[in-house]
């Protein structure tokens, strides 16, 4: 059964919840490919796991997280216009098959992180590029089922991932 400091490994499929009720598919794992994760220390979304808590191995679920309890509502603050130099190269060439509508660019912060940030709008001097998580504001739908419980080690939960199978394999 599902609680703390198990390793599990599950198959799901994931669809946003569209404002007039349909369902756009976003990603699924495979049989080969389970998600494979240390439950109770924050590894995924913890309303997430919330819904698996007290589940066997061949248990399914089906549940929807909204925007909340996925990640987050969209922010106004973190779509920015920025000018369109910082996206020369070297040579000063501004690369329009990269730097397009609807596609997810990987821009670095000032603290040296990197965030994808997806293009907007062009504009002859600036770039306007949104930061929110692509699922941002969206209703989740989850369905899946429950593949493998097992206790997770002492070094695992120390390391704070899985190894072996599914994991990190040191
Ligand atoms: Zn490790």
């Amino acid at each position: 059964m599902i609680d703390a400091n198990k390793v599990v490994s599950l198959q799901y499929s994931l669809s946003v919840v569209n404002d007039d009720a349909t369902e756009t598919f976003m990603e699924k794992t495979n049989e080969q490919n389970p998600l494979v994760f240390i439950s109770g220390i924050g590894n995924l979304l913890p309303e997430f796991e919330k819904n698996l808590w007290g589940k066997s191995i061949g248990d399914a679920f089906d549940f929807v997280l909204n925007a909340e309890e996925g990640y987050g509502p969209m922010e106004e603050d973190k779509v920015a216009t920025l000018p369109i130099g910082i996206f020369l190269d070297e040579a000063g060439k501004f690369d329009a098959e990269l730097i397009k509508v609807g596609n997810y660019v990987p821009m670095m912060d000032n603290a040296g992180h990197q965030h994808q940030g997806l293009v907007v709008n062009v504009g002859l001097e600036s770039i306007t590029m949104d930061f929110n998580h692509p699922m941002a504001g969206k209703n989740l739908h989850f369905t899946g089922t429950i593949s493998g419980i097992r206790e997770a080690s002492p070094e695992e939960l120390d390391h704070g991932h899985v190894h072996g199978e599914g994991g990190h394999q040191h």
